[in-house]
């Protein structure tokens, strides 16, 4: 008699190429659902025991991570500029040693950071007040693939210092990185099941929103919407880092010099894959010949090539679709009017490459001025007045960051009406390296912050502890009287009337 023999279902792989070269990158299985819930259940086993060591004992092991990740520092470059095609300096600057540095920020800060905090009381003196932070439990965190190293680590890092697990699920796009990553808290001794990566698309980061005690998510406005529900159906929090269309406004009494180097960086620094890139370049009339001249001047002096040579700006883009994109927009605003100075084609493979791309005579309803590009593009337009650049700045969906150039005490009045959660004054993009200062987006740009005191208290539960100091009679308690009700009148004008 023959009998059904159970064949394995065939398991999905995520297969990448090499921005840089095309090269076939190892392939990698896909987590299915049920995997992802035992990734979470086996997190969720080894929370309690990580948060009764205490913050010196989780203090100890995060500073062993730092210290292999020193160790490992050229193996994760090596490895970043295989799988995203960023230059190999870039890699060091924006993804390792960033993270190195905010691992020992957290790993020594996170206790005076969680301290109980006491809530004076006005009119209960008699009474005292504390607000205490404890673990979540186990932190969910979804991630892009354009700091595929640097963006889950610093919300990974800061989600153990307070006591939690973490499942991280990596871009389909980048997901090697998330592994070696993974491999590095082993060598630093961890326990085994504190930390998990789940490799997949969507349905993957889908599955871990189903189970986590809190997400964490950076990426898209359209993910990040279909995020925000999953976990309004769970009664879960979530924060969430979205796109940008930051502007940078050049004011009549900047440094050109510096403004040009400046701005040139922010957009095309990681080919402009960067969600704070500078988008929109708002110059006012006084200026806007020299500092064109300036900038295009800089930009054709910037060398494109081989990621992994310590001497390229601009490496390749890390996705296919991507590069469609951007070619798509440039192509669209040409087409609608818009003046090429510089670029504006991808460059013929092997590899994805986009040049450094600059337009002028750019409209505000173009693709390129609404919609994020995540491309090294930067369209200026020029302004007659400052007010002019500083309706243009703000008249945008997003509001991740912006920037303004001018004299100092010119500038911070301006970077007072730029409607954005970060604002710099003569820099662009630095700002995220600082574990110290908060990262958050207003409007579209996202919900919550990752980074400094609140981005830390949000990856915990806040409780209100209340108990006494001395008794007193209280005087809310049931039986209601006449006397009481005379003595609350009265109290109720000496006080307020
Ligand atoms: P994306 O939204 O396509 O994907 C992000 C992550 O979400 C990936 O891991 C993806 O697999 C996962 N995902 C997709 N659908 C999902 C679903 N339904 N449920 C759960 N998870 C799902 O974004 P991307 O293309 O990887 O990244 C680029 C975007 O990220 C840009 O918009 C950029 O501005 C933004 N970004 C923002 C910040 C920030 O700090 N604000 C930082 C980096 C990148």
């Amino acid at each position: 008699m023959l009998t059904a023999v159970q064949l394995p279902e065939p398991t999905e792989l995520i297969l990448n190429t090499e921005p840089a070269t095309g090269k076939a990158l190892p392939p990698v299985p896909v987590a299915d659902a049920r995997e992802v819930k035992e990734a979470v259940d086996a997190a969720r086993r080894a929370q309690p025991a990580w948060e009764a060591l205490g913050f010196a004992r989780r203090r100890d092991l995060l500073l062993r991570f730092q210290k292999e990740l020193a160790k490992a520092k050229d193996e994760v470059a090596d490895l970043l500029v295989r799988e995203t095609g960023k230059p190999r300096l870039e890699a060091f600057t924006t993804e390792i040693f960033t993270i190195a540095d905010l691992t020992g920020y957290y790993a020594r800060r996170a206790e005076e950071m969680l301290n109980d905090e006491h809530i004076p009381l006005r009119l209960f003196p008699h009474k005292k007040s504390l607000l205490r932070y404890s673990p979540r439990g186990v932190i969910g965190v979804i991630s892009p693939w354009n700091f595929p190293f640097a963006m889950p680590m610093g919300d990974v890092i800061m989600a153990l210092a307070a006591g939690n697990a973490v499942v991280l699920k990596p871009s389909e796009f980048t997901p090697l990185i998330a592994l070696k990553a993974r491999e590095l808290f082993d060598r630093a001794g961890f326990p085994a099941d504190l930390f998990r990566v789940v490799i997949g698309k969507g349905a993957a980061g889908a599955a871990l929103i189903e189970w986590a005690d809190m997400i964490v998510f950076t990426g898209s406005v359209p993910t990040g919407r279909k995020i925000a529900v999953a976990c309004a159906q769970r009664l879960i929090p979530c924060v969430l880092e979205l796109g940008g269309k930051d502007p940078a406004v050049v004011l009549k009494d900047a440094d050109l010099d510096r403004a040009a180097r400046t701005i040139a960086w922010g957009a095309f620094a990681n080919s402009g894959q960067i969600c704070a890139s500078v988008e929109r370049v708002y110059v006012e009339r006084e200026v806007a010949e020299p500092f064109q001249q300036k900038v295009l001047e800089f930009a054709k002096t910037l060398r494109q090539g081989d990621p992994g040579s310590g001497d390229v700006d601009l490496g390749a883009m890390v996705t296919q679709p991507q590069l469609e994109k951007v070619t798509a927009q440039v192509a669209q605003a040409r087409a609608a009017g818009a003046k090429v100075l510089l670029g504006g084609t991808p460059l013929p493979g092997p590899g994805r490459f986009y040049p450094p791309t600059i337009l002028t005579e750019v409209h505000p309803a173009m693709d390129l001025m609404r919609e994020e590009t995540f491309g090294p593009v930067m369209p200026i337009t020029v302004v007659s007045s400052e007010d002019e650049a500083v309706r243009l700045a703000n008249d945008s969906p997003f509001g991740l960051s912006a920037y303004v150039f001018g004299r100092r005490a010119h500038a911070e009045r301006v970077a007072d009406r730029l409607m954005a959660g970060t604002v710099v004054v003569n820099e662009v993009l630095y700002t995220h390296g600082m574990p110290e200062t908060p990262w958050g987006g207003i409007k579209s740009s996202g919900l919550g912050q990752v980074h400094g005191l609140h981005g830390l208290k949000d990856l915990s539960i806040e409780r209100h502890i209340n108990s006494e100091r001395f008794r007193l009679p209280a005087f809310w308690l049931f039986p209601y009287t006449g006397a009481w009700l005379r003595r609350v009148r009265a109290a109720l004008g000496w006080l307020f009337g």
